[in-house]
């Protein structure tokens, strides 16, 4: 009840524009994992958006404004997924280009029913514990989801890409605003990456796909070109690249980001050492890989957490066998009749991309967690524990994940923002997740989330979707 009773002052404070009250975190145990350390019975005071000091021990009282109790519970950074898109809601009808179900219901509608619920899914990345996203790619409109997740008390903090540069286009997502553009000179790669400057994107985004008919260099002079002007005009440049020659290639030509795993062969030590002498941040993206197969043929593993928080609408689409059997697309129907094809190929993916982020982190590669939430299965939200228990299986240690959603994470996220999260210290933002058990016993128990933090304002867990 005192918690909800700060929601409302702080609401009240900040909508008089005076300066926002003090709150003490008293007797929690305060998890680090910048640095790995661990405070037990340690005192987190916030002053207004900001944390003002993290101390041990008997506090004066004077100095701590209103306190919250937090004994027995574990405070952490808020979490970061740093690859999601707005502009998909993960439900069946979000990738027309991938699975065709316009006859069942239009894109159009699909997209304006993404635009109408974006508080929605704003709400339900607090209700996770997440408080930053990185939105890595979209249409033009994604700069508006920007503003308005920035102006949004109950919303994570965005930086976005805009339309991803691409050796492919993608008619069938193409609304007037497409959110992959066909990219086919350096010329042409330069025009637009100056078009995008204008709106100032947080990141450039590549969508480097390698096939028979697109072979790694063909497309390398454009990449090349992209990257060039992109950091002529100090923008990151973060690529999609899931081949190892087509990362290597994205790398070597100055990417700063890889947003997914190499899942086609296992990585070399080359490989290693060029992301390290790179400063290159890799973005795994593990539970993406196993959402549209799993999806497609009817055998979609949601955990409890996206059953709970993600959206029900969403949820309730994602069930093939509602759909009329004579409005499947191709790829739906030969995935129901082969359901065991389709967990061969996602076990295959997973037998390269788990040993190679093992062995990235092994290596001290900055590991960034994200989900790719938005597609097909991949729920917005929770979505992201699903990809810490892949992690898990992959050999990272708790105390690893945890940094790889926090302060890492924080690095991918960039700016002046992004310095100032993922880390609980003096004069960073007051995004903080707690926790009623340990994530460094379990860490399963990342999701077990009491209260969730964000810019200083005090949500309950429970009270968040309600
Ligand atoms: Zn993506």
């Amino acid at each position: 009840m005192k918690a909800r009773i700060l929601v409302f002052c702080c609401a009240l404070l900040l909508a008089n524009g005076t300066d926002a009250e003090k709150i003490s975190l008293i007797g929690a145990t305060v998890i680090n994992p910048a640095d790995g350390k661990v405070l037990p019975n340690a005192t987190v005071v916030i002053s207004g958006d900001k944390i003002e000091r993290v101390a041990m021990g008997k506090q004066d009282a004077a100095a701590l404004g209103e306190q919250i109790s937090c004994a027995g519970k574990f405070v952490l950074p808020g979490y970061i997924d740093t690859h999601i898109h707005f502009f998909q809601s993960a439900d069946l009808f979000t990738r027309p280009d991938g699975a065709d179900l316009n006859s069942v219901r239009p894109y159009k509608d699909e997209v304006a029913w993404i635009k109408s619920h974006l508080e929605d899914v704003f709400a339900r990345y607090i209700r996770c514990g997440i408080t930053s996203v990185v939105d890595v790619g979209g249409p033009m409109w994604n700069f508006e989801v920007r503003k308005k997740a920035n102006t949004t008390e109950k919303a994570p903090r965005v930086p976005v890409a805009g339309p991803l540069i691409s050796s492919v286009s993608r008619e069938k997502l193409d609304l007037g605003d497409p959110p992959i553009v066909k990219i086919d000179t350096p010329d042409q790669a330069r025009e637009f990456v100056r078009k995008l400057a204008g709106q100032k994107p947080d990141l450039v985004k590549i969508w480097y796909i390698v096939d028979k008919d697109h072979p790694v260099d063909s497309f390398r002079p454009i990449a090349r070109a992209t990257i060039d002007e992109s950091h002529g005009h100090k923008i990151r440049v973060a690529v999609h690249a899931t081949e190892l020659e087509t990362a290597r290639a994205a790398v070597e030509e100055g990417a700063d980001i890889l947003v997914h795993s190499v899942i086609d062969k296992p990585i070399d030590d080359a490989f290693v050492k060029l992301l390290k002498d790179r400063h290159t941040i890799l973005c795994p993206t593990l539970v993406v890989f196993e959402r549209y197969g799993r999806t497609f043929s009817h055998q979609l593993n949601l955990t409890p957490e996206e059953k709970a928080w993600g959206n029900p609408e969403v949820i309730a689409s994602l069930d093939v066998t509602k759909i009329p059997q004579e409005k499947l697309p191709q790829r739906i129907k030969d995935a129901l009749a082969d359901p065991k094809a389709a967990m061969d190929r996602i076990n295959k993916t997973y037998e390269v991309a788990l040993p190679n982020l093992k062995k990235l982190e092994d290596a001290g590669v900055t590991i960034a967690a994200g989900t790719d939430a938005g597609n097909i299965g991949t729920i917005h939200g929770p979505a992201l524990f699903r990809e810490f228990q892949l992690m898990k299986q992959a050999g990272l240690t708790p105390m690893q994940i945890l940094q790889c959603a926090t302060a890492n994470a924080a690095k991918l996220f960039g700016g002046d923002t992004g310095a100032h999260i993922g880390k609980i210290e003096n004069g960073y933002f007051a995004d903080l997740v707690i926790l009623n058990s340990s994530p460094l016993d379990d860490i399963a128990h990342a999701s077990d989330i009491a209260t969730v933090i964000k810019n200083g304002v005090v949500y309950p867990a429970d009270s968040i979707l309600h």
